[in-house]
């Protein structure tokens, strides 16, 4: 999109957080906007930093390392790995974000303590939930989530913040209602402080906001429609 597009779709986003916080009786500085930038060119993000947004989301670890690099003179900028998460990556990724998303097994928590403390970075970290218990996507189910907890608490150089989904796609943004609110309940079951819920996309942030989400991911909403493969149905 081009820079005067980019901020109008900003501005109505910005429009849309104030109301659904007034909705829910919350304050606008509780949530965070994560802007969701994988597939679009670092000018892209640049232009975004220089509309004041800071925090920025991808999927894919060798576009974050190369984003990173490419946009390494702009000093407040935040990195989120909002992607599944390889144990085998998660040494180029701990040393440049700000924070991950998609923690969802021991033996990656494990693996990111490791490459934490020797790099002597503390690593924020999501737990991602999978509410519905789809096959084929990544998450840790809710019923594995407490020894989840229990073994990122052994982690000294992680900081467990709080639990992230990603819900089965639904034909409305209220149909997502139940899973957000599901999420905030399983969160505040836990032994442990769980203060953030990273919920929420472009079509269903609203509904995230007013069910508790402090961090919403959106992509598309401010950046338009990421390019489709080749071979992708239309
Ligand atoms: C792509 C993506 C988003 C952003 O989705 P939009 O619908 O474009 O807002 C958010 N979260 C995750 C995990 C994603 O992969």
């Amino acid at each position: 999109v081009t820079v005067s597009e980019l901020e109008l779709a900003l501005a109505s986003v910005e429009r849309r957080i104030v109301d659904a916080c007034t909705r829910a009786g919350r304050a606008r500085n509780e949530v965070q906007l994560i802007a969701v930038s994988k597939r679009k060119p670092a000018q892209q993000i640049r232009e975004a930093y220089a509309l004041g947004l800071r925090d920025f989301g991808e999927n894919y670890v060798q576009e974050l390392a190369a984003k990173h690099a490419e946009l390494a003179d702009l000093p407040e900028l935040r990195w989120h790995m909002i992607g599944h998460l390889q144990t085998n990556k998660a040494k180029s990724v701990v040393p440049i974000v700000h924070a991950i998303h998609t923690v969802d097994s021991e033996r990656l928590g494990r693996e990111l303590e490791r490459r934490a403390a020797a790099s002597g970075h503390r690593a924020r970290v999501f737990i991602e939930v999978n509410l519905a218990g789809e096959a084929q996507k990544s998450g840790c189910i809710p019923a594995d989530l407490p020894a989840l907890i229990t073994a990122l608490a052994r982690c000294p150089s992680l900081e467990l913040v709080g639990l992230m989904t990603i819900p089965p796609v639904a034909e409305t943004a209220e149909a997502t209602r139940p899973r957000f609110a599901q999420l905030c309940a399983l969160a505040r079951s836990q032994t442990v402080p769980l203060a953030r819920l990273s919920m929420g996309m472009s079509l269903d942030f609203e509904v995230a906001i007013e069910e508790g989400a402090t961090d919403i991911r959106v992509g598309t909403a401010l950046f338009g429609a990421r390019t489709i493969a080749t071979n992708a149905p239309r």
